[in-house]
């Protein structure tokens, strides 16, 4: 991915984690998802009262864009941080069931990108986050 490309989607990630619905953690995460047909669906984590219903933000990401379709998934942007935090200060890596589940459509070599900023960013490869990940091959 170019510098571009991957600027765009932080502010992506940016733009989705102002819609988070965090009222129990106060923990705010966006992520953009880029597919491989060159759409961009932004999701936000959405928290429930029944904690363990809470949605992350990678995981909306992921199902706005199966639910549209897509089924390949090229590069995501993830950015969390305190709801009321005037700027981010830690990178946001997906827990492991987001790895999990971004590995169905991704495969290893789907690009991870965790952001403070456009310019303070770490890129992953989701193989580097989550090596020898369990998949429908696993069955045969
Ligand atoms: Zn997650």
């Amino acid at each position: 991915m170019n510098e571009e490309a991957i600027s765009e989607l932080i502010l992506n990630a940016f733009e989705a984690r102002t819609k988070s619905y965090c009222p129990y953690s106060g923990y705010a995460v966006g992520a953009a998802l880029l597919t491989e047909s060159g759409q961009v669906f932004m999701g936000c984590n959405v928290e429930n009262s029944s904690y363990g219903a809470t949605i992350c933000a990678e995981r909306c990401a992921a199902l706005k864009a199966v639910s549209e379709g897509e089924r390949s998934f090229k590069a995501i942007a993830i950015v969390g941080a305190p709801r009321d935090a005037k700027e981010v200060s830690d990178y946001a890596y997906p827990c492991g069931i987001c790895r999990q589940f971004l590995s169905e459509f991704g495969g290893s070599d789907m690009t991870v990108i965790v952001a403070k900023s456009i310019d303070d960013r770490k890129v992953f490869s989701l193989g580097e986050l989550l090596p020898e990940a369990f998949s429908s091959e696993s069955m045969k």
